[in-house]
């Protein structure tokens, strides 16, 4: 089935798909379906042969080894933002939270022939790649270049052009001399972009932006994006920017947190003073065991160790404010409320990005 793309949409899990298994959160592992094989796990090992004809979204559930419990997994079709968790990192990666933003900021549409710098792993590309038109993308490492190339073939993304060039010295244009993977129409000597929209991952994108012109659409508003990590990069950008007529500069930082709903226990004030009375309970109680084993060292060296038995800590009994045993969210016997509680820390920063929009010929502008 390889003429149709494994990022196409489909229902059931078939022979010879790329699936995503989902094992948790933060470990989604891409697999080629094959009834002979085994996905293994450290919960267990699940046969590809019990997910071909499922749905896709469907749990597979296995017996765990010695124990009466069971380990499961979910199966999912491969989407952009589910690649972008699971794919093999051979560079840093724009994660979801960037790309989108930075698609809706460009206009990014059906309509959109997009310019991308550098390929890396792929991870923008394949959703650039589902959302507009043509894409144009450019890798200056080798081996990552015929990486991108073999991944691209497989997932069947047949609107990339994947070109093996360094565009801070050499440019954009495509000719049919270079090694791309671009199909040239009869008689053409080199491809004809016409972008209207640019994203520059690259550390120095300085040296790149003045060699846009040549490849964007002159008679629109055409948008770029720089992507970088320092903030003395994006005011060196910044410069070449201005200087080569780049308008409406911005930019803009984007800081996802995850948003978690969970319950939390209903206090009273009565239950307030109880705490604040145990507190001061246990203090007391400290005060005296501390007196009572200090007495017992004494004790015991003058009767050189003879007696061994020493005061104990008491267990502690349940506090639903302190020490104790662990209640439960959500414990019955207990009044809980729907709270929604924010990450604190910010995960989804790795870039500043950096946007600006230029109309090459403004006499043109359809
Ligand atoms: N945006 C990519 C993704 O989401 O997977 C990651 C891009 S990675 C951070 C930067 C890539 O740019 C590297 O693979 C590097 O080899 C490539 N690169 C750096 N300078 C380049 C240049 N002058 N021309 C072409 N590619 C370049």
């Amino acid at each position: 089935n390889s003429s149709i793309s494994p990022f196409s949409y489909r229902d059931t899990i078939q022979e010879g798909d790329l699936a995503l298994v989902w094992v948790s959160r933060d470990n989604i592992k891409p697999i080629i379906i094959d009834a002979k094989q085994m996905f293994n796990t450290r919960y267990g090992s699940f046969s590809h042969k019990s997910m071909i004809g499922k749905q896709y979204g469907s749990q597979i559930a296995i017996r765990t080894k010695g124990q009466n419990r069971f380990s499961f997994i979910h199966v999912m079709q491969p989407s952009p933002e589910l690649w972008t968790l699971s794919l093999p990192h051979r560079t840093q990666i724009v994660y979801t939270p960037d790309s989108s933003y930075i698609m809706q900021r460009l206009n990014c549409s059906p309509c959109s022939t997009v310019i991308e710098a550098g390929t890396g792993s792929g991870s923008f590309s394949h959703a650039f790649a589902r959302t507009v038109g043509h894409l144009y993308s450019y890798e200056f490492h080798s081996v990552r270049y015929e990486q991108a190339l073999q991944e691209f073939k497989n997932h069947g993304l047949s609107n990339i052009t994947l070109t093996h060039r360094d565009v801070c010295s050499d440019g954009f244009t495509v000719k049919k001399s270079d090694p791309t993977s671009h199909l040239f129409p009869e008689g053409a000597s080199q491809a004809t972009i016409n972008a209207n929209a640019v994203f520059l991952d690259l550390p120095a994108p300085w040296d790149a932006v003045p060699l846009l012109d040549e490849v964007i659409a002159k008679n629109q508003k055409v948008g770029v994006c720089c992507f970088s990590p320092c903030i003395e990069q994006v005011d060196k950008t910044i410069e070449v920017l201005e200087k080569c007529g780049w308008t409406e500069i911005q930019m803009v930082e984007i800081q996802g947190k995850q948003w978690e709903s969970r319950r939390q226990m209903v206090r009273t004030l009565d239950d307030a003073l109880e705490r604040l009375r145990d507190v001061k309970r246990r203090k007391q109680e400290g005060i005296e065991r501390r007196k009572q084993m200090y007495d017992a060292v004494l004790k015991d060296d003058e009767t050189d160790g003879e007696n061994s038995e020493r005061p104990q800590p008491p267990k502690t009994k349940f506090n639903p404010f302190g020490k104790g045993t662990r209640v439960r969210e959500g414990d019955a016997n207990y009044q809980w409320k729907q709270v929604t509680r924010v990450e604190p820390e910010i995960k989804s920063h790795t870039s500043f990005l950096t946007f600006a929009f230029k109309i090459v010929d403004k006499s043109k502008v359809c």
